[in-house]
């Protein structure tokens, strides 16, 4: 599909018919393997972190390239003659969607040749600054309860439709392998809800910030490999039953370090609004964000600047969080006011292999012992 029409484009770009169409790529698999014998599937990824959980599921059955280099800011990153290549040739491309990939989004809907899937269909999404309206605290807090109850207990969508019926099988899979009785964090929205803020801009994409995000992406791509690559479909699903064993692990560590932290100290400060899921995951409460807007594109004006000083100085914040990807120098200026510490976090990039952050579950074990140890 070279050419596409921009109707088509629009069809593709919705999550809910990529998964769609993986389920009719499943169904007609039988007789029509989309990889020829022989060829390894061949599968572009946009960003280290989602790259690492492809590569944790496609095990040694199928190649998978990242296309934003280590240590670059994927919400600014600008794909190169040579991306756009390597995109066209891919049988699969995956990318975080909901604007995360911001300036390559669409380049790869033109280039890619094969299946372009993005990776939220199935998660419960949070509005970006979520967590910054303190919601959770007063009044608004039986409001929030019920918009979020308001939704089927077997996951988030639409009643009878093939991807409800997915993800709800997913849901019952995360639930049971985490031991939670629901999987949606207080804030989190309703797929329709998500599909909305999406269009407006609005919806937080950092969702591999909580480890149950990224079960649920674990058995999303397990399907969409297996869409592809019919014959490896075993070992892709073994490849991702065990990931999320792994995952489940990850998580009863993280659950452990942050129950550990005292009432007064779970209010973070982050450079971007990059750790809003795993603040509510874990109990925390992102109280200030030096870039507003969700991405890092934006820079706060200075009565913003003066609201956050103020804010680190009401919560007594002691650490502000910085990224390796992103400048530090506005979050410096309020760690000068404020005598908080620069904490370095990674967040748009692992490290390189052999670094500290050269996995996800690498990552996450470093950022959350980082965040604990400065926050205690
Ligand atoms: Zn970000």
């Amino acid at each position: 599909m070279p050419q596409h029409t921009p109707i088509w484009s629009r069809i593709l770009a919705s999550p809910l018919l990529a998964l769609l169409l993986a389920v009719v790529l499943t169904a007609s698999s039988a007789s029509t393997p989309v990889v020829a014998q022989g060829d390894r599937l061949q599968v572009m990824v946009s960003f280290s972190v989602l790259a690492d959980v492809v590569r944790n599921v496609a095990g040694d059955a199928a190649d998978v390239e990242t296309l934003i280099p280590l240590g670059a800011n994927p919400h600014s990153y600008e794909p190169s003659a040579q991306d756009v290549v390597r995109l066209s040739t891919a049988d699969a491309v995956f990318i975080i969607g909901l604007n995360f990939e911001e300036r390559l989004q669409k380049v790869v809907y033109e280039a890619a040749e094969g299946t372009v899937y993005e990776l939220w269909g199935c998660l419960p999404i949070r509005p970006v600054l979520a967590g910054l309206s303190h919601e959770h605290e007063g009044e608004d807090e039986h409001a929030e309860d019920e918009q979020v109850s308001a939704t089927p207990a077997g996951g988030p969508g639409i009643a009878g439709s093939s991807l409800d019926t997915l993800c709800a099988d997913h849901w019952a899979t995360v639930r049971a392998a985490f031991g939670l009785d629901d999987l949606r964090t207080p804030g989190a929205v309703t797929r329709d809800d998500a599909e909305y803020l999406e269009v407006l801009g609005m919806a937080d994409p950092h969702v591999w910030t909580d480890p149950v995000n990224v079960a649920l992406w674990t058995l999303m791509i397990r399907d969409m490999l297996s869409a592809e690559d019919p014959a490896h479909a075993d070992v892709y699903a073994a490849n991702a039953a065990a990931y999320v064993g792994q995952l489940t692990a990850l998580h009863a560590d993280l659950s452990a370090q942050f129950a550990a932290l005292p009432a007064e100290r779970r209010y973070l400060v982050t450079n971007h609004e990059s750790f809003s899921y795993l603040a509510a995951r874990y109990g925390l409460t992102v109280v200030g964000v030096v870039l507003p807007g969700g991405g890092t594109a934006s820079e706060p004006s200075v009565q913003e600047l003066l609201t956050l000083i103020e804010t680190v100085r009401q919560y007594d914040v002691p650490a502000v969080f910085t990224e390796t990807t992103v400048s530090d120098s506005l979050a410096q200026q309020i760690a000068e006011e404020t005598g908080a510490k620069l904490i370095q976090l990674y967040t748009g990039s692992l490290s390189q292999a052999g670094g500290p952050t050269d996995t996800y579950l690498n990552y996450m074990r470093y950022n959350a012992a980082q965040i604990v140890q400065a926050l205690q």
